[in-house]
């Protein structure tokens, strides 16, 4: 079996040159589709006039949700509901691929939608309990359960020696915030189900983290229920993984760490060149990239501390995780070791992966299509051409049709 396998420049015993085994789920009309989405979003001219256009069109009550409903939806969404969603986790299943429902509703502001956040996420701890072989993992965003401006204060207060005045209602949002932390927290403790909590913006990431820690305190003292995220591409990104170890080993918990590169590096630019801070950013990819492989090694130096899920669409990153868990003789399936990727991108990467006997997971984001348009266009945004070349994703979904049909 080892014979067979292409090498790479990792010596890693996986390939993602398979293009067979990563489409093994999809009939050729499902990638013909694919093949048409790419090519149009391909164009970033027609992803801004598009993206301009299904705004409005929604807005004015236009008939276009299923338009959207068979193509971007299609492609980057687990469906509106967790019921439809979990159709999806089983298809993802047999082919040894986990699902993480993430209810992918963006932009709410009032209270009782915070509400309505936390109880759906509650729901997709309890399906993923009900579904344990095929939803290893609940996820949630705190932005979605309380509001940004209360997050900003509360991170400006604890980087700050001097309190910064403190409204008693401010104190009362904070409170109700903390409460549905816990009751996700506690429930997926109970449960025994792992919940991921997204990292977001440097400037409400402080409060973030406070809020992930106090549960870490409380709900991984037993193994590792609660994982923090940890974006490598901000400078300060590989060192609040490191002292967050020091903490664990400190306060006895098992530290769950979710490590990404980041996803908002021109907003957290353009924020830092108008309020005259320095950027938080690394200088580069290249740094980032050896920060994001660097906290790869302190993970899995670290297991008996720390539960590592990479949460990454980069080859070389998975390829350096699978070749360390090698050297450290870490079997492919340790439940503490986890790669994911998003449901519609990399599965060259996932479903190679899973074959190879590696524990992997995607992210399913679901909600009604109307309330996930902000994720979507953010994915059509990321698969638009770079400097001229097509997307991964085309060229992977091109081969793949060229080697069923054998077309040139
Ligand atoms: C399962 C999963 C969960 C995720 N969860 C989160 C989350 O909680 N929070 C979050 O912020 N993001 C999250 N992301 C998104 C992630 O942060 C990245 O934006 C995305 O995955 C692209 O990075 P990559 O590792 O796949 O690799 P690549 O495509 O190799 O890297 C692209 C990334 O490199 C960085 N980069 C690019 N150019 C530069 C430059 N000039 N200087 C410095 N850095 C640069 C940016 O972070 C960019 O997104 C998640 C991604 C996945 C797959």
């Amino acid at each position: 079996m080892e014979a067979t396998l292409p090498t790479n420049k990792f010596g890693a015993k996986v390939s993602f040159e398979d293009t067979a085994t990563a489409f093994a789920a999809k009939t050729d009309a499902d990638l013909y589709k694919s093949e048409l989405l790419f090519k149009a979003i391909h164009y970033n001219w027609l992803v801004k006039t598009g993206t301009g256009f299904v705004k409005f069109a929604l807005n004015a009550g236009f008939p276009i949700t299923g338009l959207l409903r068979s193509t971007l939806f299609k492609q980057f969404c687990g469906g509106e509901t967790i019921d439809e969603c979990a159709r999806t986790a089983q298809v993802l299943h047999k082919y040894g691929v986990g699902a993480i429902l993430d209810y992918s509703v963006e932009g709410e502001k009032n209270e009782a939608a915070f509400d309505q956040t936390e109880q759906e996420t509650i729901a997709t701890i309890h399906k993923a309990a009900q579904m344990r072989d095929s939803i290893p993992f609940s996820v949630f965003k705190t932005t979605g359960l309380g509001p940004m401006p209360l997050l900003e204060k509360v991170a400006a207060k604890l980087a700050q020696p001097s309190p910064l005045p403190w409204l008693l209602s401010e104190q009362a949002g904070w409170d109700r915030l903390r409460q549905r932390v816990d009751n996700i927290c506690r429930t997926a403790y109970e449960q025994k189900v792992r919940i991921f909590i997204d990292a977001e913006e440097t400037w409400i990431q402080d409060a973030i983290d406070a809020l992930a820690y106090e549960m870490m305190e409380k709900y991984n003292r037993e193994q590792a229920i609660v994982y923090n995220t940890y974006q490598l591409y901000t400078v300060a990104g590989l060192g609040k993984l490191r002292q967050a170890r020091t903490l664990a080993v400190k306060n006895g918990f098992y530290l769950g760490a979710k490590l990404v590169r980041g996803a908002y590096m021109e907003k957290e630019r353009q924020r830092a060149v108008e309020k005259g801070y320095p950027d938080p950013i690394q200088p580069n990819k290249k740094a980032t990239d050896d920060d994001f492989n660097e906290a790869l090694r302190f993970c899995i130096d670290n297991l008996q501390r720390i539960a590592l899920c990479a949460g990454t669409h980069n080859e070389d990153s998975c390829y350096y995780l699978a070749v360390l868990m090698e050297k450290y003789n870490i079997s492919p399936n340790n439940q503490n070791v986890y790669f994911a990727q998003l449901h519609g991108m990399s599965d060259h990467i996932s479903y190679n992966l899973a074959k190879a006997g590696y524990q992997v997971a995607k992210y399913l984001p679901y909600g009604p299509i109307k309330s996930v348009m902000p994720y979507l266009f953010r994915r059509a945004e990321e698969n638009t051409s770079v400097a001229g070349q097509s997307s991964r994703e085309l060229v992977l979904v091109s081969r793949e049709l060229a080697r069923r049909h054998k077309r040139k």
